[in-house]
């Protein structure tokens, strides 16, 4: 009796094991995230054989897609893109925000020590990503067969897209100017990570945030990620994850539509042309599922406007809250009641309103009319008495998924329409806000059962981990909120 019951433990598991093996999927799954990548750079430039023209041609389009949450900046939209969700869910609130009463950038962790690199190199992880992704998704699904390498000049780039249990993230690190890893996911950096580093010196030690150089290195490496990986070469569906950062750091220096962006963009079109060739060669353009989106848009330049006669303004959120600072003293004799702002989410100084024995409630509505005196300044939400708050709902419904209580600010700030942090004589570019500029974002599926196509459609960034999830039949990530989008699609 006891040796049938183990009999039918093992037909069953063979049984299972062949069921699993029938669901067909991709053998490899590569994200490309352009970051500050508008929507219209793709018919801005004229592009060259292979690269953006192939996936113009032979992908999926979708062209109405939208980011449902502020702030729209580079960490959250990594770490949304591949959760399928956002901040008030995954916690990931900005690029920066405060951990337990610390300001933290998104993947610091000070409990790691970084690899490669230099004793100034510091330790990152994914732990501050608290929603599972496509890639713990996928490694759940295949009994944690599947693997999944990250790879960008920006940490954060690098990490919350490849989700916490990736074989490998690398980043660039500016003070050995090597790639690097971090102790979160091994010890001693791969060979060829190492090999890479040696091999590129010189070109690994140019501007890489601001020459097209920096798109190079970064292909570069992922193709050796391919290559000395063996993605795409197993018994399971892998993953790939590429971002290209040079893209914002330049914009936010010279401006979009600078002839250094346009630079960049052309050389990122030649990547993407000897990228898709080489994943053709490899993997085969029916076995793996490719799409390129971005982490969030980008405004113009004040100049670029108001040199041609178009509306547009300039604020500072550290001179506005400066501005409100001091009206907030006169009226309740303490100083420093607003902590700081980062981006367009402000921070209430629990200390001092504490120590002055001050309600929080009468502070934040006090602090909330100061800033909205600003002329710059449209509304000034308390985040927390949101409802009671009469602004448009499609904001306040962008305000609140992109909140996270305890790291996100109690306040925050919707500057006028067209106006934006910067200084007027600033040719640059910057993002973070709900507007079009900054939310509307490039999305192509290339590959494996994507048939060519192009639907204007509105979806959603949370859309993308949705679609993938739901093509390989694996469960979405567990905060997912996004609805798979079905190719075919007419406008
Ligand atoms: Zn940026």
């Amino acid at each position: 009796m006891e040796r049938m019951k183990r009999l039918f433990v093992v037909v069953m598991a063979v049984v299972a094991l062949s069921a699993m093996a029938q669901v067909e999927r991709p053998k490899l799954v590569v994200g490309l995230v352009v970051d500050q990548m508008r929507w219209d750079y793709l018919y801005t430039y004229q592009w060259g054989e292979g690269g953006f023209k192939t996936l113009l041609t032979d992908g999926y389009r979708c062209n109405n897609t939208i980011i449902d949450y502020v702030p729209t900046v580079t960490a959250a939209g990594h770490a949304s893109i591949y959760s399928g969700t956002t901040p008030a869910f995954h916690g990931i609130a900005g690029n920066h925000f405060i951990l337990n009463g610390k300001s933290v950038e998104s993947v610091q962790d000070d409990s790691e020590k970084g690899v490669g690199g230099n004793e100034k190199t510091s330790g990152k992880s994914p732990r501050n990503l608290i929603a599972t992704n496509m890639a713990d998704q996928l490694y759940l699904a295949t009994d944690f067969k599947s693997r999944t390498v990250g790879v960008a000049l920006k940490p954060r780039a690098a990490i919350l897209p490849s989700g916490h249990n990736p074989i490998g993230a690398y980043w660039f690190d500016d003070n050995s100017k090597s790639f690097v890893t971090s102790t979160y996911y091994m010890d001693k950096l791969p060979k060829w990570v190492a090999d890479f580093n040696k091999k590129y010196r010189k070109e690994l030690s140019t501007d890489l945030s601001n020459l097209p150089m920096g798109t190079t290195m970064t292909f570069a490496l992922a193709e050796q990620a391919l290559i000395n990986e063996r993605l795409g070469q197993g018994e399971v569906t892998d993953m790939l994850t590429v971002s290209v950062s040079n893209t914002d750091m330049c914009a936010h220096t010279y401006g979009s539509h600078s002839p250094k962006v346009d630079s960049i963009y052309w050389q990122l079109d030649k990547e993407i042309a000897h990228f898709i060739e080489v994943l053709d060669q490899r993997i085969g353009r029916g076995n793996y599922l490719l799409f390129l989106t971005a982490d969030h848009g980008g405004t113009h330049s004040y100049p670029r406007m108001t040199d041609h006669g178009l509306p547009s303004g300039s604020m500072q959120n550290s001179k506005a809250v400066t501005i409100a600072n001091e009206l907030l003293a006169w009226r309740f004799g303490v100083k420093n009641l607003i902590r700081e702002s980062k981006g367009y989410t402000y921070y209430i100084n629990h200390a001092v309103i504490d120590s002055a024995g001050l309600d929080e409630d009468v502070v934040k509505k006090a602090a909330c009319k100061a800033l909205m005196q600003q002329d710059e300044i449209q509304w000034a939400v308390d985040v927390a008495n949101i409802e009671s708050c009469p602004i448009p709902n499609i904001l306040k419904e962008r305000i609140k998924l992109g909140y996270f209580a305890g790291r996100s600010g109690e306040i925050y700030v919707v500057p006028r329409t067209g106006t934006f942090d910067t200084k007027p004589e600033w040719a640059a570019s910057n993002h973070g806000t709900w507007s079009q500029s900054d939310s509307h974002i490039p999305l192509i599926f290339l590959g494996w059962h994507i048939p060519a196509g192009e639907t204007s459609r509105l979806t959603h960034m949370t859309d993308i981990a949705a679609t993938v999830c739901a093509m390989l039949h694996i469960q979405a990530p567990n905060a997912c909120i996004g609805t798979p989008i079905e190719f075919g699609w007419e406008y």
